[in-house]
C-alpha cells in the first residue's frame, strides 16, 4: 500500500547525538530528506528526541538522575529547535515546535485542539516538530525515547505511516548485536505476545531494549490498520528508496 501524504518520522537520540552533543551532519541529512519528501508530495510531522543531549552540551549535569534529565531537556529544547530552524531555513522551510504531554491522547478534546493546529501548520507547508514536554512529564525519559509518543501522533493526527529512524537498520529475528547469524525481517504482519512482553525477560534472545518499544508501537499501529517502517537513521538511503522510489531494499515494514 502506498502511504497517504501524511507521514510521521521519528528520530531517536542515538541518531541525533554524537559524543554527548548534537550530530549536526546527521540532522542536516534528515532535514534534506524531509525537504525531498515534501517535494514528492508528502506532508511530514517530525517527532524528535535530542533535547537532553543538546542541554548537556551547555550544562553537564549528571544524566543518570531523572530530575537532572528534565532540567537538561528544558535547557536543550530551545537549542535543538534553533538548530532545526537553521537547517530547515537552508531549504526555505518553516518548522514549528509542538511539545506534548502523553496524557494529551487520553482526552479527545485535547487531541482535537492539537490536531487543528497541526492541520493548519501542514496546510501552510510548515513541518511540525513534536517532542514530549519532558520538564513536566518524565515518561519518555524513563521508558521509551518517544517511540510510543510517535505511534500515538501517527494514529491520532491522521498519518498512515510511522517511519522510525533508529541506530539499527531493521528488525531481525534476534538481536544482531549479539548474534552474527541474525536475519533481517523484511515484512512483519503480526507480533507475538512474547515479543511484546520481552522487556520482562531481559535475556530474551530475539528482542531486548529499545527494540521492544518499537515493536509495541508497530503493534499499536497495525491494530489500527496503519503501517510502520523501521530503518537506519545513520544511512538514509533505505528510507529514501522506500518512500521516494517505492523500492523496499532495507528496513522492516510492519503491516497487518
Ligand atoms: P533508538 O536509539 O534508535 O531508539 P535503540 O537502541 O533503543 O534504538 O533500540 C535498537 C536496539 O535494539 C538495536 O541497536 C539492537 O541492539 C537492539 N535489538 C534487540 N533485539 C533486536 C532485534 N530483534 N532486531 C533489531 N534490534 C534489536
Amino acid at each position: 500500500m502506498k502511504p497517504n501524504r501524511r507521514v510521521v518520522i521519528k528520530v531517536g537520540s542515538h541518531v541525533l547525538s554524537e559524543k554527548g552533543s548534537i550530530a549536526k551532519i546527521r540532522m542536516l541529512a534528515l532535514v534534506e530528506l524531509i525537504s525531498k519528501l515534501k517535494q514528492n508530495g508528502y506532508d511530514i510531522i517530525l517527532v524528535s528526541s535530542g533535547a537532553v543531549s543538546a542541554g548537556y552540551t551547555r550544562l553537564p549535569l549528571d544524566r543518570s538522575i531523572v530530575a537532572n534529565r528534565q532540567a537538561l531537556a528544558g535547557i536543550g529544547q530551545p537549542y535543538l529547535m534553533k538548530m532545526y530552524q537553521e537547517k530547515f531555513h537552508i531549504f526555505d522551510i518553516l518548522c514549528s515546535q509542538i511539545l506534548l504531554s502523553a496524557d494529551v491522547f487520553e482526552f479527545s478534546e485535547h487531541i482535537e485542539h492539537a490536531k487543528r493546529a497541526i492541520d493548519i501548520l501542514i496546510a501552510n507547508g510548515v513541518v511540525p516538530i513534536i517532542n514530549e514536554n519532558d520538564t513536566v512529564s518524565v515518561e519518555e525519559l524513563v521508558f521509551g525515547d518517544n517511540d510510543r509518543l510517535s505511534a500515538h501522533v501517527t494514529h491520532y493526527f491522521d498519518a498512515s505511516l510511522l517511519v522510525i529512524l533508529s541506530d539499527i537498520d531493521a528488525f531481525y529475528d534476534k538481536d544482531p548485536h549479539r548474534y552474527s547469524d541474525a536475519k533481517r525481517r523484511e515484512v512483519v504482519t503480526s507480533i507475538s505476545k512474547e515479543e511484546l512482553e520481552a522487556k520482562h525477560t531481559p535475556n530474551s534472545e530475539f528482542a531486548t531494549g529499545g527494540i521492544v518499544t518499537k515493536l509495541q508501537s508497530a503493534h499499536f499501529l497495525m491494530e489500527r490498520d496503519k503501517e510502520m517502517f523501521l530503518a537506519s537513521g545513520f544511512d538514509l538511503s533505505d528510507v529514501k528508496s522506500f518512500l521516494i522510489d517505492g523500492i523496499h531494499k532495507g528496513g522492516t515494514l510492519f503491516r497487518s
